[in-house]
């Protein structure tokens, strides 16, 4: 006992016959005896005793005092004998298949040792005695578990002996066949064995079906998923799949399945019969002709090399071709719910010291970078003029804010685009609302003619059907031709068209009610100035129409929106009705209702399907097809130029029926996961709840899932990733309206044009302290301007000591959306620009302690067009930093410049952010750059080399965890990975120099700490993130500067009021607008009677209701 200390087996002594006390010693027992029969046997027996109650422990030290390989070549010389002692052999396979599964080297030993050809014989020569053959087999399984083995026993013919073995439901022997068709499932994970046991598909599927019919309590579970297991990694192979499709295996599969879906302890046989019908589902290509984006855009010139060239210099249909290649999908989960956001793996961290370090040469002379001294006004700004500011009225509508003798008038007072030969200058000749056309277009055809409702038929119901569009008629700079857009069905409506259609000029006053008046609740938003703003904005599709959610502005709901709990099964449940195609092909409608890639298309028929459309700003809907009646299938279009990054979606549908349950399905996304399996629900917005008072994207949707169809994905646009799949995301709605329109966003929608009207509200919002400045830094390739903003606070007098204060504020550069699919960084940025141009004194003081440089929307043409990730290039512009060039990425390359030019200057700012969207985490987070704590992550020697970093980088994300609810540190990292180097916050961290580089990144979906724990995030979180942002700065400049801020001490108390509630900070304006209301209520109520007295009084209510909705708002408002 004392020599093995405590691994020594108690009880050992008493029945062993050596003189030994433990079971070690025993094998050299055996070792010396192995000429005596008896002997031997007697030794196994104890042994077997020993091991089978001295449990895993015992064995694990019998296996390391060698006992393996004793009990092997005992194996060898008992074969010897002849004939054989079946005793010896059996109680020497008892003992094997206790040891062998604790013996991680146990089959290279038996295969060495030659025992495997013994326990093969010995089956063959034993089929009918079924004593022997248990322990036999259950050594072969553990044999089995080597590849090696595997392939060498197919060879000698095991897998033909194992279908001798297994066979339809019996109650006897059932743990023969167990153990059989587990060794069968180990044997076949080699793919040559699944060639050798193709044959015996139908065989598999038979038996699987005759245990489930009689297997009817239930008790033999294991020995269905062992044949399930079986016929799994037969299917891994090409053959097994088609082998398994010709045994009619789908529909045994189904129809088993789904009579075992009431019983839950069968969840097991239905999951793995789940995984093999999708894996033989056959693969289908995606229902288009090419998956090439269904729009090109030219370029001026095509780099030979670059993803353009490569997309269309590929002869035609090679993008599509399905590919069918034997992909290994073991790693597939069986389990439905799996979260593995992996992190990046190590191996991508950047290990390369030199690359690490921050490199300060500046690549370009100086002379080249002095052209960008025209957008840093501020640096050399005398005021000279100042009196003149002061004097002027300080709401002037859009007008130059620091008016000197560079300034241009209006629209021309920012500097001329880079880009000369752009095709849209910045100046468009104002086009007048009242070009629009106020007409309705009656059956889609553009015949425009106006109409009266039908007698009888509800005012609603006229009032919506015309309400399908908002159209611009001859919009835009390139819209002139409308005729050009080959869907062009626009009914162009707009608030005063309504009245038109109302039948008779004197209810214009009325009609106009009917357009929610969402200005009253949101200072940045105007309908009327979105229009005007669309009209300049350049798409490839030349859209002509304007989606309604973007022209009626969105207010968001008061109501908490919580995070869904995943309903038990639902992913297996649209799983199996997407098998039900297969099964009953005949209920499958197959009817395409919107097609862009075809010229006649949408099909107008009789009100039995959806109607679709997605011709409009950001809108990216490329076909529809019903499935059945309630289901359809959608497919989005690939990035313009590219062929693929699918998962931004924003479209419209019409023609619902009230109370059916529709199911819609996105079939092309790419992404191996989404948020939508983790409670992320979709965007929508109605129609016909906002002109009920009720204008806002709501999240909506049931039975959401996200998973694997049987799309196939052409390796091309895998990445070279051949068998492939695409990934469906589906979800569930019933609508409550007739006659509704309703659009479906994959996040809340922010159009270029909505940033647009957004600026110029804001540019009105300017208070006389407020330096602002517009600039446009450059044209985009789709000729849309790239806004530039400089914001900080008027110096208080023109004294030097002022003036130079002014000029030396520290910089503090911000970028959002250059990842168009990312709207979250939009609205971000959004609660930014208004916190900075807000009134309050925590707004002054930190415009008086910074310039800001702001690049709100780093990607116009990407946003415009609906693409997810890329700019008109073909390209993700977050990848091009390090070399970006001035004519397929001007975005990048002049914001690359203007902070080239500071580091020239010696004034590179103290803070850089560019805001994105992480479709993969919730909360919002931030990553940094730190030299050090990369070089933590690798095995680089930190002594070897000398690190010196200031651990400033961490300040401002550790003040945002402190003060913003929905930001979390923990999330938050500053490891340099080698995938991002060309990213923004590398490069300017690195060739810039700025330590405090990040890129912040707000979830699309919702928080799982902090005050919004449990919630999905909505825009007016999003917004308080932006203003926390602002609030954050000012606090890392007091501790960067304490004493300069001495002057501004009465303010701490409010920051600090400010970070315990968020509301504050937004209160004001919305507390106004709401009181504003009541007049307009009372106006209302008092109305005469009028042929539409009913529809006046349900307005009536509606603005009642809406009324006590806006206070309790504000009154929810009130810090707790
Ligand atoms: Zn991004």
């Amino acid at each position: 006992m004392r020599r093995f200390g405590g691994v020594c087996m108690n009880g050992c002594v008493s029945v062993c016959v050596c003189t030994y006390e433990c079971v070690c010693p025993c094998s050299r027992v055996i070792e010396c005896n192995t000429q005596d029969l008896q002997t031997i046997l007697n030794i196994l027996y104890i042994l077997n005793e020993l091991l089978t109650v001295g449990g895993g422990r015992r064995i694990g030290v019998f296996v390391s005092k060698g006992g393996t390989g004793i009990l092997l070549q005992l194996v060898i010389s008992a074969s010897k004998e002849s004939p054989p002692s079946e005793e010896v052999m059996l109680q020497l396979h008892s003992v094997l298949a206790k040891v062998g599964p604790k013996d991680r080297k146990f089959g290279v030993k038996a295969r060495l040792n030659g025992a495997l050809n013994v326990t093969v014989n010995l089956l063959k020569q034993n089929l009918q005695n079924h004593k022997l053959l248990l322990p036999c087999l259950l050594v072969l399984q553990v044999y089995s578990s080597n590849t090696v083995n595997a392939v060498s026993l197919g060879k000698n013919g095991v897998v033909e002996l194992m279908f001798k073995i297994i066979g339809p439901y019996s109650k006897k022997n059932t743990s023969l066949l167990k153990v059989s068709l587990d060794t069968l499932g180990a044997l076949l994970k080699s793919k040559t064995n699944a060639r050798r046991a193709v044959v015996h598909v139908p065989v598999l599927l038979y038996i699987y079906h005759d245990w489930h019919r009689n297997d009817t309590c239930h008790r033999h579970i294991l020995i269905r998923k062992g044949i399930l297991g079986c016929l799994k990694n037969i299917t891994n192979i090409k053959l097994g799949r088609k082998a398994f499709i010709d045994a009619d295996g789908m529909r045994i599969l189904y129809n088993t399945s789904t009579e075992c879906l009431p019983v839950r302890t069968l969840d097991p046989l239905i999951n793995t019969s789940s995984l093999i019908m999708r894996k033989c589902f056959p693969k289908n290509r995606l229902p288009l002709p090419t998956i090439k984006s269904v729009f090109h855009h030219q370029l001026l010139r095509v780099p030979a090399g670059g993803p353009v060239a490569q997309l269309y210099n590929q002869p035609l249909g090679v993008d599509d071709v399905v590919d069918e290649s034997d992909d290994n999908e073991d790693a597939e989960a069986e389990n439905e719910v799996e979260e593995k956001d992996h992190h990046a793996g190590n191996d991508d961290i950047e290990t390369d010291i030199n690359k690490l370090r921050p490199k300060e040469t500046h690549s370009r002379p100086f002379e080249e970078l002095k052209i960008y001294e025209r957008f840093f006004m501020e640096l050399s700004e005398d005021f000279q003029v100042m009196q003149y500011i002061f004097l002027s009225a300080p709401k002037s509508h859009r007008q130059i804010i620091v008016p000197t003798a560079q300034a241009l008038p209006l629209k021309n007072h920012t500097a001329a685009p880079l880009q000369g030969e752009c095709p849209h200058p910045a100046t468009v000749p104002p086009l007048d609302l009242d070009t629009i056309n106020i007409t309705k277009d009656q059956d889609g055809c553009g015949d425009h003619t106006h109409s009266r409702p039908h007698p009888g038929a509800g005012l609603e119901q006229e009032l919506v059907q015309g309400l399908e569009r908002v159209a611009l008629d001859g919009a835009g700079p390139q819209g002139g031709g409308g005729g050009v857009n080959k869907h062009n069905r626009q009914s162009p409506i707009l608030a005063a068209g309504v009245a038109a259609r109302l039948g008779g000029e004197g209810e214009e006053m009325l009609a106009e009610e009917w357009v929610p008046d969402t200005a009253l609740l949101l200072p940045l938003h105007d309908p009327d100035l979105y229009v005007e703003m669309v009209k300049s904005t350049c798409s490839v599709p030349q859209f002509s129409e304007v989606a309604y959610p973007d022209y009626f502005g969105h207010v968001a709901p008061t109501f908490r929106e919580h995070i869904l709990e995943r309903v038990y099964g639902v992913q297996r449940t649209k799983i199996f009705q997407d098998i039900e195609r297969l099964i009953h092909p005949n209920d499958i409608l197959d009817k395409v209702v919107y097609d862009l890639d075809i010229q006649s298309c949408p099909v107008i028929d009789g009100g039995e399907s959806l109607k679709f459309n997605s011709q409009f700003e950001s809108g990216n809907l490329r076909k529809a097809v019903q499935v059945r009646k309630f289901e359809y299938d959608l497919v989005l279009n690939s990035d313009i130029n590219s062929n693929h990054y699918h998962q931004w979606f924003y479209f419209e549908v019409s023609g619902m029926r009230v109370g059916a349950p529709y199911r819609f399905n996105i079939i092309n996304c790419e992404k191996s996961n989404s948020q939508f399996n983790y409670g992320m629900q979709v965007l929508m917005y109605s129609v016909q709840e906002a002109i009920s008072g009720r204008p806002r994207w709501v999240r909506t949707g049931t039975d959401i899932c996200y998973y694997k169809n049987h799309f196939s994905r052409s390796s091309i646009a895998a990445g070279g990733q051949k068998g492939k799949s695409y990934y469906t995301m589906t979800f569930s709605m019933t609508f409550n309206h007739k006659d509704d329109v309703c659009y479906f966003a994959y996040h809340y929608p922010y159009t270029y044009s909505t940033l647009k009207m957004h600026l110029q509200k804001l540019e009105a919002l300017r208070t006389p302290q407020t330096y602002l400045r517009e600039d446009v830094l450059c044209e985009t390739l789709g000729g849309n301007s790239c806004p530039l903003l400089t914001i900080t606070a008027m110096p208080e007098s023109t004294s030097n000591d002022q003036i130079c204060q002014f000029r030396n504020r520290p910089l503090v550069f911000l970028s959002s959306r250059v990842h168009p699919g990312e709207t979250n960084a939009s609205w971000v940025m959004k609660g930014t620009l208004e916190f900075l141009m807000g009134s309050s004194p925590l707004a002054q003081s930190l415009r008086e302690a910074y310039i800001f440089k702001i690049v709100p929307m780093l990607n116009p043409d990407g946003v415009v067009n609906g693409n997810h990730r890329c700019s008109l290039s073909g390209e993700d512009l977050n990848r091009q930093w390090q070399n970006p060039s001035p004519e397929l990425h001007p975005t990048i390359y002049h914001t690359k410049s203007l902070l080239q030019y500071l580091a020239a200057i010696q004034r590179a700012p103290l803070v850089f952010c560019d805001y994105h969207g992480h479709s993969r985490k919730k909360n919002v987070f931030m990553y940094g750059c730190s030299l050090k704590e990369t070089v933590w992550e690798t095995n680089i020697s930190a002594t070897s080399c000398e690190l010196h970093e200031d651990l400033g980088y961490r300040t401002l994300p550790k003040i945002l965890s402190q003060m913003a609810p929905a930001f979390s540190m923990a999330s938050c990292s500053f490891v340099v990975e080698r995938s991002k180097e060309a990213t923004a916050r590398v490069v300017v961290w690195r060739e810039i120099g700025v330590q405090r580089s990040y890129t912040m990144e707000s979830t699309l979906c919702g928080c799982d700490q902090g005050k919004y724990k449990g919630l999905q995030i909505g825009t007016r979180e999003l917004e308080e993130m932006g203003a926390q942002f602002c609030v954050a700065l000012l606090r890392l400049k007091r501790q960067t500067s304490p004493l300069k801020l001495r002057n501004h001490a009465h303010l701490l108390d409010v920051e600090s009021d400010l970070m315990e509630t968020r509301c504050k900070i937004l209160i004001p304006k919305p507390l106004l607008c709401c009181l504003g209301c009541v007049p307009r209520v009372v106006v209302l109520l008092g109305g005469e009677p009028s042929p539409q007295s009913e529809v006046l009084s349900a307005l009536k209510q509606v603005f009642i209701k809406d009324l006590s909705v806006l206070c309790s708002v504000h009154l929810s408002h009130v810090p707790d």
